[in-house]
């Protein structure tokens, strides 16, 4: 993968106006020293470079004082109270008027901010004490949220990450980075402004722990299930377990959970259960079907004989298994169907018995690892307080917006303090970057970093200068290659193809996905797994805790049972509370045998307008690696058909309504191969030419990421 280009479609400044010198040295230390420097002129494209930072044009306090000043320190001559809150005065050379910064909160003003509406962003972070009552807004019209200290606020000076819809203002200046997304568009969600999460930053340390703990409990849930009931863990089970806690996980850990309702996991149990006495599979031809039927029969005696089963249990499995080895050298000639319905006949038989007998030690399975996994919420948590408190920093306690607004959707913000965050080393191979802390080195496309990059660049408020950036990508990677397992597996993660986002976009006004990571999603909005993680990188965290009035989604679930129910039974309440348009077109595999009740939930709804069936095989999802794997990898056949539901309110309908017209296109749209006719501008050509001329060196020496020496090692990466 290496479709890169990132142009600059209009042009309001010249280069230098962004190329600026800090003027508060304290401010703009970085920790990873993700160099500021700038050097572009209109269209040139940036192969590979972070480095480049094509900096917002307020994104960092530059001082350019003019010469003559009435102050001996401007920038200082400030009234004590703005002082203290962090403002700052500096000459807007461009503009050729001061203007004011905030170095605690990175906002920046042409107006002298107001000292007595303003409240301090450290000890008010929602400005909930400030004297003057936020103004009630007219319902239907969305403005910014209030701010959870560093949010801008209208009248701010324009930044490149805020939406054109809610300003109103022309872009200055905008970076398209091609590729398999378009985080272009503007989201049309709405929501009530909301309390920032009760969670704590990413931190490596943190995340190296976690990983080992995580690895830890997948390998006890592994080695019990061999123990215990002599079968391999069943695929992906443990993966699931995590998702179906966290549907009810009240716990602090954005993984792993620690505070269930229920101990006993319903999905656990059933996926174990269902593998007893062993793992049955579709066989293709009658000699595996056979086989298969001696092997259960004898599976079922011996576990029937090892267990603490009643003697009434014993005595049926084992008349059971013994009359299914009879037929089996009596019946030379059976077919396929024979042995089939012959173990269909011996599972009806001796299931429940079975079950009975493995009970008690498939629950004890299942609160163990659970007790385990509280276990090891706890030493995470500790382990985070340990890191606040060396910094001087504590867990803050929750806080609550008064008087909600209706605002655009907005990235989560988190309640606990941010600690010093250390830097991770960066190392490009080709198309992949490799980043590494400590010993652990972790790989990314480079496409797809300068995917996170742009991300970064239009949701994450409280680093405008990108110094935290490549350590938050690390604790990124690292959250989700944790949560993948040591194999890689990700069925969990398989996105839909992008020529479908598209007609998706065009046609049905969707602009958010419910469903995603920083790494699969096609929006620059949408919701996550891991808030604290993907939040800078533009999540909404949990689509179970986002409650939106208005707006157009897509809904591609993990297939984890118990969420996508908890999904839809929220879908229905939330479209039942808004007179707004709100739609939800939900793809979820069209699974028959048996029938999951999330789709008869779906098939049931009250809100549903159509739905429809694209069949197995003849559609495609992209991989769940798709930043990270090979190009022929990408897409993947599936196996299995997708049933499509659109869930609207009668003003969701009128809006976004499955029109035939519209139908048609997203069939079309699903097509095998259909991706290939969305364009995707590849990288500029590797310059091969010895002679190149000073400006072409200037544009390839800028395209590796620059950073600070003393905080990379290239040559030392592997
Ligand atoms: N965004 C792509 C791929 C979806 S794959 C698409 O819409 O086609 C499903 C995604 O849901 C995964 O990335 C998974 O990490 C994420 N996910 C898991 N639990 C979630 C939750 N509670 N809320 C939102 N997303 C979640």
């Amino acid at each position: 993968m290496s479709d890169v280009n990132i142009k600059i479609d209009s042009s309001h400044e010249s280069t230098n106006d962004v190329n600026h010198k800090s003027a508060d040295n304290t401010d703009n230390k970085c920790a990873n020293n993700y160099v500021v420097k700038v050097e572009m002129t209109r269209q040139m494209s940036l192969p590979t470079n972070l480095t480049s930072n094509h900096l917002p044009a307020n994104s960092a306090p530059f001082l350019s004082p003019p010469q003559s000043t009435s102050s001996a320190d401007p920038v200082h001559d400030l009234p004590p109270e703005l002082l203290q809150q962090g403002w700052r005065r500096f000459w807007s050379k461009r503009e050729g008027r001061p203007y004011f910064f905030n170095k605690v909160t990175n906002e920046s003003m042409w107006d002298m901010p107001n000292s007595s509406g303003q409240y301090d962003p450290i000890t008010d972070p929602l400005g909930i004490q400030s004297p003057v009552p936020p103004t009630p807004t007219d319902p239907v019209t969305p403005t910014l949220p209030t701010n959870f200290g560093h949010w801008p606020q209208r009248g701010d000076k324009r930044s490149l990450s805020m939406d054109d819809a809610i300003t109103g203002q022309p872009p200055a200046k905008r970076f398209i980075l091609n590729g398999p997304f378009d985080l272009e568009v503007h989201t049309n969600v709405i929501i009530w402004e909301r309390s920032p999460l009760m969670l704590f930053h990413a931190h490596p340390e943190l995340e190296a722990l976690r990983a080992i703990l995580v690895t830890k409990l997948r390998q006890q849930y592994h080695e019990m299930c061999h123990s215990r009931e002599n079968i391999e863990t069943p695929k992906e089970s443990f993966n699931r377990w995590l998702m179906e806690r966290k549907v009810i996980d009240k716990g602090c850990d954005p993984m792993i959970p620690s505070d269930c309702y229920s101990e006993m996991s319903r999905s656990m149990y059933n996926e174990i259960m269902n593998d007893i006495p062993i793992k049955l599979y579709k066989p293709k031809y009658s000699g595996e079907a056979r086989k298969q039927l001696s092997k259960y029969a004898e599976a079922a005696k011996k576990m029937i004989e090892s267990r603490n089963a009643s003697p009434e249990s014993r005595k049926i499995v084992k008349w059971n298994v013994e009359d299914a080895f009879q037929w089996i050298r009596k019946t030379l000639n059976a077919t396929f169907e024979d042995y089939q319905q012959r173990l269909a006949h011996l599972k009806q038989q001796c299931q429940p018995h079975l079950t009975e007998a493995a009970k008690a030690s498939v629950e004890s399975i299942c609160t163990k690892i659970y007790h385990l996994s509280c276990e090891y919420a706890k030493k995470i948590y500790q382990k985070n307080i340990e890191v606040l408190t060396a910094d001087g920093l504590k867990e803050s306690g929750p806080l609550r917006v008064q008087n909600p607004k209706k605002v655009f959707c907005y990235p989560v913000v988190l309640t606990h303090p941010c600690p010093k965050l250390p830097p991770v080393h960066i190392f490009t191979d080709k198309d992949m970057t490799h980043l590494r802390y400590k010993n652990d080195s972790l790989r990314v496309s480079t496409l797809y970093l300068q995917k996170l990059e742009q991300l970064y660049r239009y949701n994450c408020f409280d680093d405008r200068k990108f110094n935290l950036f490549l350590t938050r990508v690390w604790c990124l990677l690292k959250r989700y290659q944790t949560w993948f397992g040591s194999n890689e597996s990700t069925p969990t993660q398989g996105a839909l193809p992008l020529s479908v986002f598209s007609v998706l976009q065009k046609h049905f006004g969707v602009t958010f996905e419910c469903f995603a990571s920083p790494l699969n999603c096609y929006f620059r909005q949408y919701c996550s797994a891991f808030a604290d993680t993907d939040g800078h990188f533009g999540s909404r965290g949990s689509i179970l805790n986002f409650y939106p009035v208005c707006g157009s989604f897509e809904v591609n679930p993990p297939f984890c049972e118990e969420l996508m129910e908890s999904t839809v039974d929220h879908f229905e309440r939330l479209l039942g509370n808004t007179s707004e348009p709100l739609s939800f077109i939900v793809f979820v595999p069209e699974w028959r045998d048996p029938v999951p009740k999330v789709i008869t939930k779906l098939e049931s709804s009250k809100f549903k307008r159509k739905h429809l069936v694209i069949p197995a095989y003849e559609h495609e999802y992209r991989s769940g690696l798709q930043h990270m794997c090979d190009k022929n990898e990408l897409n993947v056949k599936s196996a299995h058909g997708t049933l499509i539901v659109f869930l609207q309110n009668d003003s969701g309908f009128l809006k976004w309504g499955p029109t035939p017209e519209r139908v048609d296109e997203l069939i079309e749209a699903y097509k095998c191969g259909r991706d290939k006719d969305i364009p995707i501008l590849s990288p500029p050509p590797t310059p091969i030419n010895n002679q190149k001329s000073e400006s072409d060196k200037q544009i390839i020496s800028e395209s590796g990421h620059k950073l600070d020496d003393s905080t990379v090692s290239v040559s030392n990466c592997e």
